[in-house]
């Protein structure tokens, strides 16, 4: 059994999805079970919506292009127009029902969900119009069970018993939407955006999938953001350690999650290009190909905060880092780089949301100065331990580029060194760096 997730540009039109249904028939031997992303941009569309009617605003004109994109392929694949009419105008429904009032991260789930219950039944309608027995799941319908913290949810331990039986006995190939899922009560929930990958690790490993395919739009991972570094190659092989560093610290190709269910059971995740079916992609396997390769890829996320918290003094170096982190945690907030002294810490956080309570509760035993729009630019290899120039190189690069790093750190697995720079300066870093390991 194998598992194929198509990314929202592999089904962003006609031509895309007739394409995709080549390769899924390709591959009906391996009986295929489908993951699919909404239609390229359909999911930030449907968002602007619900942002526009929320602020009393027309949102007619985010509306009708919704309506317009998928009439189009409907029409160009020859399927019947009214396909979507129920979910079309259930969409409408729950933008009428908030006009004028905020929507909530509860119901922002179910307006974004619109999207990949769209695209599946397209694709299913499709491959059973020219010949493949295929059928639509919403994913809670085949046991898509989650929490419910909306628009980052995680399924509940029960969902993987629940998928496999979902799944048992279909004998049509299951087209199934990325990204969304049910709470046990019946709320709609997301798993972030970009979640589509996720959706296709946790059904490959509930199903012990013999490979877990992301087709997207470019060749595979590569060795630095194709837009920002033009001779970016492809990665042939990378540990699942490189993988999650990579994803988490920038690399759209995956989602950040997509690692974990693949790596527990030890199922390879395949990423592949659908402008380009024959290319072998990147492979990510939990052994390393010992290659030789010192740095597998540069990768960069931007738009982080940087918090340096140097203590007052009234506390041990122990207690104050327990003191830090448990605050941190206490209002569920994760840090992602640190580095530290025995009376200061300088950390990283995605986003300064929710920081304002961690600073004034901070500020009663420490000292605390923050700067936003800052970048970790981040090198990634597995075998940088066992050669120390990595850092060194780095550093003396950023230096004589004039590029002010502001701070550094090295993860204790050695996988990764991260700097954090302006966001302005970020991609001349990667730039540079990929220059200089490349
Ligand atoms: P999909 O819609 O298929 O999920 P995404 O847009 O989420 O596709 O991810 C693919 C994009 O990720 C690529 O088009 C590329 O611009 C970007 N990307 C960023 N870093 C990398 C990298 N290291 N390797 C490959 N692609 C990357
Ligand atoms: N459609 C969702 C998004 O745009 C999920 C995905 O594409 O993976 O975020
Ligand atoms: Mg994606």
């Amino acid at each position: 059994m194998l598992v194929m997730k198509f990314g929202g540009t592999s089904v962003g039109n006609a031509v895309r999805i007739r394409e995709v249904a080549e390769i899924i028939r390709s591959r009906l031997p391996e009986k295929p079970v489908v993951i699919v992303s909404a239609v390229g941009g359909i999911t930030d569309k449907l968002i602007a919506a619900a942002k526009k009617c929320a602020a009393g605003e027309n949102s007619e004109n985010e509306l009708n292009e919704i309506e317009t994109v998928h009439q189009a392929i409907l029409s160009d694949l020859g399927l019947d127009k009214s396909l979507l009419q129920d979910e079309l105008k259930s969409f409408r429904e729950i933008l009428q029902e908030n006009r004028d009032s905020t929507f909530d991260a509860q119901q922002m789930d179910a307006v974004q969900s619109f999207g990949e219950r769209m695209s599946v039944k397209i694709l299913a309608a499709y491959l059973a119009r020219t010949g493949t027995a295929a059928k639509a799941f919403p994913a809670w319908d085949i046991g898509m069970i989650t929490n419910d913290e909306f628009g980052n949810a995680e399924p509940v331990g029960a969902a993987e018993e629940k998928i496999k039986a979902g799944l048992k006995g279909i004998k049509e190939v299951p087209i199934i939407t990325g990204f969304i899922g049910k709470t046990a009560d019946g709320h709609i929930t997301t798993l972030g955006r970009g979640g589509s990958d996720y959706t296709a690790a946790i059904i490959g490993a509930a199903l012990h999938a013999k490979e877990i395919q992301i087709w997207t739009d470019v060749d595979g991972v590569m060795s630095a953001d194709p837009r920002i570094v033009k001779e970016a190659h492809t990665i042939d092989t990378l540990t699942f350690n490189e993988a999650s560093e990579l994803a988490y610290f920038g690399a759209k190709v995956l989602h950040p999650k997509t690692i974990l269910p693949a790596m527990r059971k030890g199922i390879p995740v395949r990423v592949l290009n659908t402008y380009n079916p024959d290319s072998k992609g990147t492979v990510i396997v939990s052994k390393r190909s010992g290659n030789g390769q010192l740095v597998k890829a540069v990768s960069c996320k931007k738009n982080v905060s940087i918090y340096h918290i140097h203590s007052l003094r009234m506390l041990d170096a122990a207690g104050f880092l327990a003191r830090i982190f448990n605050i941190f945690r206490d209002h569920k907030k994760s840090v992602d780089t640190i580095t530290t002294s025995e009376v200061s810490v300088s950390l990283t956080v995605n986003n300064a949301e929710g920081m304002e309570p961690i600073v004034e509760e901070l500020a009663k035993f420490a000292e605390v100065r923050f700067a936003h729009n800052r970048a970790i630019v981040c090198i990634i290899g597995e075998q940088m331990h066992e050669n120390p120039v990595v850092p060194g190189k780095a550093l003396t690069l950023m230096g004589r580029n004039n590029i002010n790093v502001k701070m550094i750190s090295q993860g204790a697995s050695e996988i990764n060194i991260t700097l954090v720079m302006d966001n302005t300066d970020a991609e001349k870093a990667v730039q540079l760096l990929h220059k200089e390991f490349f």
